[in-house]
């Protein structure tokens, strides 16, 4: 997760509804996590580096882990964000230097607030459902927020709308009056958009935010079709959202205010300077040999290793906007 691929120039909002809408469909990479986990990030690309406050963005499976250990991420620590795992199929096993030990089925909101400093563990349990499909989403903390205290949400009632052969669950934010119990930091909204075959929807947005549409399943239809695994971004100044799908869908829209500080992202961190970061990575790898003081502290209940920190770059990291920088 190591930004220093040369991005190419693109059109960005310059602020909150300036820019009108856009449609650009920004297509996965594939990256291998760990054994046996692969996952397609779509966020950060090469495009495009945030959706909002949503600066990370990973979808997994469905794979058929019937004869497999499923996922299995040993502790490693973040600074910085909120992550925000979200199950379409399966469950995972959530652990954490808090001490929070909690089972997230599919439909069920686990958000972890990084701030200062956490670690945490994800596996799937054992024994487990024979498909896991999900996304592993991360929100940006503003300033203000970045290094609070850490802190672990686990929330199996979230409002869902239902409306003609749409059914929206809202992770976070609100949606339609609706709002979700999960605590945040800035103006944001994350919902499940479950179509039916032949439906017609309009989801109303929020004008001042841009938005973005992860396809997880089927393929909907938004001015075009979308093809299951993409993001489409659709800029902000956007009022309604008109989705049709001929097939059942399962799509997640991501939205926010444009945001406008300047981060680093590096590893599992997020800060705002690259001696920032390197203090986060140099107490981890302190914590892992035994000499730290325990910024992160220990993910009791998992068995085996931490995972260490890779090399900081050669060259340092510096604070970025959400803009990919012109070539
Ligand atoms: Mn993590």
């Amino acid at each position: 997760m190591n930004n220093t691929a040369t991005d190419s120039a693109i059109e960005v909002c310059a602020g909150a509804a300036t820019a009108g809408p856009v449609r650009e469909l920004l297509s996965a990479r594939t990256v291998q996590l760990g054994e046996g986990t692969e996952v397609r990030r779509l966020l950060p690309s090469l495009n495009r580096r945030m959706i909002g406050v949503w600066c990370f963005v990973d979808h997994y499976g469905p794979d058929d882990i019937a004869r497999e250990p499923g996922m299995q991420v040993p502790p490693h620590p973040h600074i910085g964000l909120q992550t925000v795992s979200w199950l379409l199929d399966g469950e995972v096993h959530h652990r954490d230097s808090l001490g929070s030990n909690q089972l997230i089925r599919a439909g069920e909101l686990a958000l972890m607030t990084a701030g200062g400093g956490i670690a945490h563990s994800e596996q799937s349990p054992d024994p487990h459902s024979p498909v896991l499909h999900g996304a592993q989403l991360w929100v940006a903390l503003p300033d203000a927020d970045h290094a609070r205290a850490a802190r672990f949400e686990h929330h199996s009632e979230l409002p869902v709308i239902i409306d003609r052969g749409l059914r929206a669950t809202v992770l976070l934010g609100e949606l339609a009056g609706a709002r979700s119990p999960g605590r945040v930091h800035s103006p944001l909204v994350g919902v499940d958009i479950a179509l039916a075959a032949g439906s017609d929807v309009r989801i109303p947005l929020e004008p001042d935010f841009e938005h973005a549409v992860l396809t997880v399943s089927g393929a909907a239809d938004l001015d075009g079709e979308l093809d299951p695994g993409t993001l489409c971004y659709l800029g902000c100044g956007r009022s309604e959202l008109r989705l049709r799908a001929e097939n059942d869908s399962r799509l997640l829209l991501l939205g926010g205010v444009p945001f406008a500080e300047e981060i680093v992202m590096w590893w599992n961190f997020v800060g705002r300077s690259g001696a920032e970061i390197a203090e986060a990575r140099a107490q981890w790898q302190a914590e892992l040999s035994g000499t730290g003081e325990g910024r992160f502290g220990a993910v009791r209940g998992y068995e085996g290793p931490a995972l260490a920190a890779p090399e900081l770059p050669s060259t340092p990291l510096r604070p970025r906007g959400r803009a990919a920088r012109k070539a």
